[in-house]
This record gives C-alpha cells, structure tokens and sequence, in this order.
C-alpha cells in the first residue's frame, strides 16, 4: 500500500511539483487509509472521497501547467463545525445530525482557492464543548499513541486524523484551547490565531468573542503554510483583522536574540513533575538556541480559567438558542401542544450532556439579578488579565508554557467529573481570554505519550511563534517519532 499519506505537506509539495507523485495517488493514498483506520480511530464523519478525487483531477491539472501553489492537491481534513458546502455539518450533535451545509466557510473558500483537497469532516466534542472528544453524539475518538485514551478535545477528531496520516493537515477550531490540547495530546503542531486573524465566517458559533478557527500540521512549516492560506480580512466576519497577513511559506527558524518569558503562574500544582521537566528541557534548548530567558509574573492569570467558565458558556447559551427544533435543527419525533412545550422536547432530546450544562450555566449567569455578580465581574477580570499579557509583551516577544498539565488521560477517567475536565484547559484558556495568538508543538515524551510545548505571542505576531517554534523543531526531533498504530 502507497505511504504517500506519511508524507509532510512540505514534502508531499516537492513532490508533486517534481510529477514524482500526482495528487489524485496522494488523495488515494489517505482515503486507503482512512479505510483501514477509521473504524479504529473513529476520527472522520464524513469522508468526502468522491468530490476529493475531482479536486485531486483538477489540482493535476493545474500540475501540469506548473501552476502550483503550497497548498496545491494537498489533502486536508476539516472540522465538523466549519461549513464545507454539500457535506454535513452536525457539530458532533444529535440536533445536526441531518443539516447539509449550504455554503463553503470563509476559510473552506480559501483552501479551495489554494488547491487543497477537502477529504472530509472530523470528529469533535458537541458543540466544541469539550477536552477529550467524548462528548460527541458520535461516539468517542481514540488516540493514536494509545487507543484507550482520549486524543484531547474538541478538535480531537483533525488531530487524531493528522497523527495517524489519515491527512497531511487539518483545521480546527480553539475557543478554549480546543487546537492546542488535542495537538498537545496528540503530538503534532496546533496554532490558535491571533483573535481576528482568521474569518469566521462558516464556523458553528460557540462563544463568539473567543473562536478562531487554526491549522493542524505534523510540522511548524505545514502548520504555517495553512495558516497563510486562511488568514486574512473578510467583510462576512465584523472581527477580522483589516491588515494584511504575511506570507509565512517561506519561514526562516529565527530565535537569536528574542526574550523569552517563563510565567511563573503556570507551573501550578497538579502539573506532572515530568512534564514540567521537558518544559525546563525545550528551554534550556531555546536559551542554547540564543534566546534570553526570563522569569515574568501574569498575576491575574489563576483567574483565567473561572472566567473562561463563566463568560464562554453565557456567550454558547445565547449562541445555541437558535437550535430549537423549528428555525434550525432536527425535530423531536414527538406531539407536542404548545410551541414551549415543542421547543423543550426538541432541545432536551437534541443536546447531550455538555450542551445542555453550559446552556444553563450561560443561562443563570446572564439572568437578571446575577449578570453583574458572574458576567460583568468575569469580563472586568478579562480586561486584567489582557493588561497582563500587554505588559509581559512590551518585555518579552514570546511566552513560555507547557500547553497541558498532563499527557493523555484515559477514556471514561475524567467524564463523570466536568471540574476534572474543565481543569485540562488551565494552561490554554489565557490565550483565548486575551485574544493573543499561541501554538503547541512537541517537545517530548512521558511513557511513550507526546508531550507539547506553548508558545505564546503578541497580537498578530504569528510570525514571530511560528519562526521561534520552527528553530526548535529543527533543533530536536520529537516530530519524526510515530505512534506504533
Ligand atoms: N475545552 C474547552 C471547553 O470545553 C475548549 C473548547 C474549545 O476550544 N472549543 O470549553
């Protein structure tokens, strides 16, 4: 059978422009082993193998008028909370099972404009709610340096698809740290943008003032090469940034000379002292690498993660009303007498577990006579918590952390316990509440489970995580090892 799938994007580019290989063999190539796998990992909802050969045809075209761009007959897995015109889109839920995306997202159009190659639409929890995948009306996905463990959520399904080659890369979306835990847990590259970097125009929404949609790769360069392509204004999506977004294709490993930051609030209790420890090592390799290293204090990081729970879910409980049954989503196949009673049934049969807390948490903390105790004091602690990181920034160019507390946990070990879950995002929340951009890339191994490295940047300096994280990766070479499956 064709290994082509193994193959970086990067790799897989020289290839193609060199006609060593075609793109229609290299769409085959992960569609043969989305087959063998898939049953196993549970990672794909839909595979899209008919329109991804037709785009391979067209991509082979263009080859052959030497018309290549990076990206070009590149076979890519998306999440299933991004529109991709005619496939389904259930956001991993009951209540979408049916829904047909009418239209491409933002981010779909520019991949297609590239020349990718859209092979299908991954796994995630409900709603993106979630750190391990379990929550999808799909059942849960495995990870494929252990199968009974959890890939890490909600994007587990694009990275458990790009570790086991089943795609040369994938998009994701990070509300909370749902790119970089799975990437983390997974041990492959997850860049959550700059808030504003990238359109969402397309992505299910589910809090809207943190979502950003981002690139998975097996490498910082192929993560980088997505990035470029999806990045960018658009006037469908009010947030996005206006200026323009560099071209990061032709990344330099850059390092010498930036001021690296250690908060000192994130090597909290509750860290696996081994983690901690490889966390110390890719330091001690960036300060031999030329970095300067430095401790700095975020004081009112702790409180990241209490306000991310309060703000995230008030902003999902509005966002998921219009999933009523009627407007949007499937029907309880139930009479009912009156139209509450209707929408009551609709909803309590249409949304797992996750959803249905959240809508009510959202639901209590905006009510009249608590938004200002829960909602307002949860936003005045964000405003603390970016000065915060504006003040580490105006010292420091990137900050430094480990992205999980902890390698992948065991599947069913944390999902009676949403506290216990919830607490995975302790390290990834911060980013999201500032709005600044941050990538997890791998940095060693804990029995045999990868361990990932946070680079934490400045507003719209992608640029300058992805140049820094580039020079490690080829400073060590955590990327080349697989899982065995
Ligand atoms: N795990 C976090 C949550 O459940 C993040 C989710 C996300 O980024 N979509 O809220």
């Amino acid at each position: 059978m064709s290994t082509l799938n193994t193959l970086t994007i990067k790799e897989a580019h020289t290839k193609l422009c060199e006609k060593e290989i075609s793109a229609v063999e290299l769409t085959q190539s992960c569609l043969d082993r989305i087959q063998k796998t898939n049953d196993q990992l549970n990672s794909f909802l839909t595979v899209t193998a008919e329109e991804a050969l037709a785009q391979a045809e067209d991509a082979d075209k263009n080859i052959a008028e030497n018309k290549v761009g990076p990206l070009t007959g590149i076979p890519l897995a998306i999440k299933d909370a991004i529109l991709v015109a005619g496939s389904k889109n259930t956001c991993g839920s009951k209540i979408l099972e049916n829904y047909v995306a009418a239209y491409d997202a933002t981010v779909i159009r520019k991949l297609k404009e590239a020349g990718a190659v859209i092979i299908g639409k991954t796994n995630l929890d409900e709603f993106a709610m979630g750190s391990s995948t379990e929550n999808s009306a799909f059942g849960v996905v495995k990870n494929p340096w252990d199968l009974e463990r959890v890939p890490g959520g909600s994007s587990g399904g694009s990275a458990a698809a790009v570790c086991a080659d089943q795609c040369l890369g994938a998009l994701g979306s990070d509300t909370g740290g749902s790119i970089r835990q799975p990437a983390s847990l997974c041990g492959i590259v997850g860049l959550k943008c700059t808030y504003g970097r990238v359109s969402r125009y397309g992505l299910a929404a589910l809090a809207s003032s943190f979502d950003q949609i981002g690139p998975f790769g097996k490498t910082v360069t192929d993560a980088a090469w997505i990035f470029s392509a999806i990045a960018g204004h658009d006037e469908k999506d009010s947030t996005s940034f206006i200026e323009a977004t560099p071209d990061l294709t032709n990344l330099i490993p850059q390092i010498k000379g930036k001021k690296i930051g250690i908060p000192e609030e994130c090597f909290i209790k509750g860290l696996n002292p081994k983690v901690k420890k490889l966390v110390g090592e890719a330091v001690d390799t960036l300060e031999k690498l030329g970095a300067k290293i430095d401790e700095v204090s975020l004081p009112n990081l702790s409180y990241s993660l209490p306000a991310y729970y309060i703000i995230m879910p008030a902003e999902a409980s509005s966002n998921l009303a219009r999933y009523d049954g009627i407007r949007y989503g499937r029907a309880a196949e139930v009479e009912t007498k009156t139209l509450i009673e209707n929408y009551l049934k609709n909803k309590a049969e249409g949304f797992g577990d996750e959803p249905k807390r959240r809508i009510m948490l959202g639901t209590y903390t905006l009510s009249s006579g608590y938004y200002d105790a829960y909602y307002t004091k949860a936003q005045k602690v964000r405003t603390k918590i970016i000065e915060d990181f504006k003040k580490a920034f105006a010292e420091f160019d990137l900050l430094i952390t480990p992205t999980v507390p902890d390698v992948a946990f065991k599947i069913g070990e944390k999902a009676d316990d949403p506290l216990a879950m919830y607490l995975n995002d302790i390290l990834t929340v911060s980013a999201n509440v500032a709005g600044v951009p941050a990538l997890s890339l791998p940095c060693g191994f804990v029995d045999d489970l990868p361990v990932g490295l946070q680079m934490i940047g400045n507003y719209y300096q992608e640029e300058t995580i992805l140049e820094t994280a580039l020079a490690y990766e080829l400073a060590t070479d955590w990327n080349s090892k697989k899982p065995k499956f």
